[in-house]
């Protein structure tokens, strides 16, 4: 059986070189996401022609994922010994200068000093350092170093207790948006989104650079803000898919609400149908180490029981020494978990009162007692049809698209497989994509299948034994 959680690469120098990313796309890896904050568009382009063709070798739909950098507030630039910020003692920092000098530090953020306040926490270098703020004096921040040490440059700061009025898309957010679009990527990344208007803004600039009769790419939203929680469900009803991006996320409130955050925000993606990402230091040690720790494998296990889409590497397959290696053990822990029935989703009986829900219910009900060995969805015929997969029956979903394109968008969405037929029409699909899945060697004769397409069976589906 397939692995269904969905495991999503950071592409860096580790993972750059089309035989490793080959090897990795056999061994699960089925994402690959670009971080903007990182690199030139040469380099970006350079490592979206890698995967492309990595992907086409290992002969799998591999989506990619342009991660913008959005308005991340970082220090500015210090000396190269570094800074130390003395425990206990004071520290300046100056919304009006453009390098260190003299115990005072320079910030990205012009208008920092009119955004905090006394008594703000400043987190810097994700959250290794702590400064709390004494007073704002014109342009200078004074600060009271509740956790000091040496600092470098360039370090990303976050604010937990402060409302910032930074516009959340910058100009080179746009910029690597419209690159991204026109590279093709499937899918755009918000970082730092604090409510629904970004998301929407992202959607207009990515319809006007895309080509009539391409699918635009679709936006994922980054939880990782406080703000951004607390107007969740504003932003849910306007995204594609969320990613809890839990290294911002554990800074900006306190760390040990995440896993409960995790949880909640998890379940209500799967309600509305919509694909979630649990992302950042789920095997971090394998950076530097050949096995992950306890810790880790528990992690990842655990976002599988919590019944994530997707699992996210970031360092591990960006620049960590064993991506290869952290791929594998990843697909290892999602299998298992999955084998388990820690994983299942609970039959509920307090579902809506539609068809729909209805319908997603009986399927769920028919994998569970083994009556069907696979569910065959028309994407064409039945857009709303993803929605029946929402009980997570565990049985292989195909998903009939109209192009790779689509295949590739739709194959992050947990125990997804999504196959191509161009032409789709009521009369022929059964027989036709029973045909190409036979093909391709995906079912045999004798499965049985809940077919759910267009019209002619309402918001139903029906039962098919292959011949
Ligand atoms: P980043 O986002 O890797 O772009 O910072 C993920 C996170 O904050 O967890
Ligand atoms: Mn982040």
């Amino acid at each position: 059986m397939k692995k269904r959680t969905k495991i999503i690469c950071t592409i860096g120098p580790a993972s750059a070189s089309p035989s490793v990313l080959e090897k990795m796309m056999r061994a699960g890896m089925d994402v690959a996401r670009l971080n903007f904050s990182h690199a030139t568009h040469a380099d970006h382009k350079r490592l979206i022609r890698t995967v492309r063709s990595a992907s086409k070798k290992a002969g799998k739909f591999v989506p990619l994922i342009g991660d913008l950098q959005g308005p991340k507030i970082r220090l500015g630039e210090l000396p190269k010994e570094g800074v130390e910020l003395p425990q206990g003692g004071t520290m300046i920092i100056s919304t009006n200068a453009d390098r260190y000098q003299e115990g005072v530090l320079p910030v990205t953020y012009k208008n920092l000093h009119l955004d905090v306040k006394k008594g703000d926490r400043i987190l810097i270098d994700d959250g290794i350092f702590e400064l709390n703020v004494l007073r704002v004096s014109g342009y200078r921040i004074h600060t009271k170093v509740v956790n000091g040490g040496r600092i470098t440059s360039h370090k990303g700061m976050n604010f937990p207790d402060s409302q910032l009025h930074v516009s959340s898309i910058t100009t080179k957010d746009k910029a690597d948006a419209v690159f991204g679009v026109e590279q093709g990527v499937e899918w755009i990344a918000l970082s730092f989104v604090t409510g629904p208007a970004p998301v929407l803004a992202m959607k207009r600039l990515i319809k006007k650079h895309t080509p009539p009769g391409t699918v635009p790419a679709r936006v994922i939203v980054k939880i990782e803000k406080h703000e951004a929680i607390d107007r969740f469900e504003e932003i849910l009803a306007v995204t594609d898919a969320i990613m809890i991006a839990r290294g911002d996320l554990g800074v900006e409130i306190p760390a040990e609400e995440v896993p409960i955050r995790q949880k909640e925000i998890i379940e209500k993606c799967r309600q509305a149908g919509k694909p979630v990402v649990v992302a950042t230091q789920m095997m971090d040690s394998m950076i530097r180490n050949p096995r992950p720790t306890r810790a880790e494998v528990s992690d990842v296990a655990n976002a599988v029981f919590d019944h994530t889409d997707a699992v996210m590497l970031s360092g591990e397959s960006a620049t960590g020494k064993y991506p290869l290696q952290t791929v594998k053990m990843m697909a290892k822990i999602a299998q298992e978990a999955e084998a388990s029935t820690y994983d299942d989703v609970k039959l509920s009986m307090d579902h809506d009162r539609d068809l729909v829900s209805a319908s997603s219910l009986a399927v769920k009900l028919l994998a569970l007692r083994g009556s069907i060995d696979g569910v065959l969805v028309s994407h064409i015929l039945a857009p709303w049809s993803e929605t029946i997969l929402k009980s997570r029956p565990e049985v292989p979903l195909f998903l009939a698209v109209g192009s790779d394109r689509q295949a590739r968008q739709l194959a992050m969405g947990w125990g997804a497989q999504p196959f191509v037929m161009k032409t789709q029409n009521e009369r022929t699909f059964v027989r036709t994509a029973i045909a190409k899945l036979t093909k391709d060697h995906l079912i045999k004769k004798g499965m049985r299948l809940a077919i759910v397409l267009g019209e002619r069976h309402g918001e139903g589906f029906d039962l098919v034994e292959v011949r």
